[in-house]
């Protein structure tokens, strides 16, 4: 098998999860947030069951919500508050038409926070709005299926094993990012980055980058 087929059959990888990102501009902060906070399901396997196998946003979902006026006041006016919010969605699935999905899902969103997260009312308190779905992420990043992680982390071997950062298939390709080893995430893209630049340059060191693919 010639090595560019060899690298096209290793492709055959599952996405990780997307998300939905509300950003809200509140007129009024909720005190009981911290910086960081969690709004957890009830079920997290029925939730990942939706996630993962179903391939259907969850109708109880887990909810990150960052209040960074907590830490930086300047990011809101006085007594108001710029909230993040990211809940895990499915990767893009050929029927989601994330236009007709949001305006429904930002509900279950902002119900899940109103009976969870103790931010009643909280649909009064919106005085701007944007978002994010996991179109949007596709098309801003061009990252596989909308997926935020690069990879899926679960099964026997996917979570202990991404692509290696030196290609066995093309000589003098490298791989470096959220879908190569040792995975996604900020601090992990960066050891990425930096274990394949030195695996580079152990190569180049050992005269291994004579003859790659012009
Ligand atoms: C909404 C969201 C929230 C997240 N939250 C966190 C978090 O809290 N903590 C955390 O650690 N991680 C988080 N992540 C994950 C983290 O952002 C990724 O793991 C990381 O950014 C992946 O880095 P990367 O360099 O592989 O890819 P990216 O950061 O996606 O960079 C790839 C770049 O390549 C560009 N590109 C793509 N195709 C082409 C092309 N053909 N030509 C030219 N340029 C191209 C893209 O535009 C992009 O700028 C989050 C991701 C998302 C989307």
């Amino acid at each position: 098998m010639s090595s560019s087929k060899k690298f096209e059959k290793r492709r055959k990888y599952e996405p990780a999860c997307s998300g939905v990102v509300l950003y809200l501009g509140l007129n009024k902060k909720y005190d009981h947030l911290l910086h960081h906070n969690f709004v957890f399901s009830k079920d997290p396997h029925e939730e990942f069951d939706f996630i993962y196998r179903q391939g259907k946003p969850a109708p109880d979902p887990t909810a990150y919500v960052c209040a960074p006026s907590i830490s930086e006041p300047q990011v809101a006016p006085p007594g108001g508050e710029a909230l993040y919010i990211l809940v895990h969605t499915p990767y893009l699935r050929p029927d989601h038409d994330w236009s007709k999905m949001l305006p429904e899902y930002r509900e279950v969103i902002l119900d899940k926070l109103e009976r969870t997260g103790g931010m009643k009312g909280i649909r009064d308190r919106i005085v701007c709005e944007a978002s994010l779905t996991p179109e949007g992420i596709h098309k801003r990043y061009r990252v596989l299926n909308g997926a935020i992680y690069g990879l899926a982390s679960h099964g026997k071997y996917l979570g202990a094993f991404k692509p290696a950062n030196r290609s066995k298939d093309l000589k003098g390709l490298y791989l470096a990012g959220g879908a190569a080893h040792p995975g996604p995430g900020m601090p992990m893209v960066l050891m990425s980055g930096w274990i394949a630049g030195d695996t580079v340059d152990n190569d180049h060191q050992a005269g291994q980058l004579a003859g790659a693919a012009k």
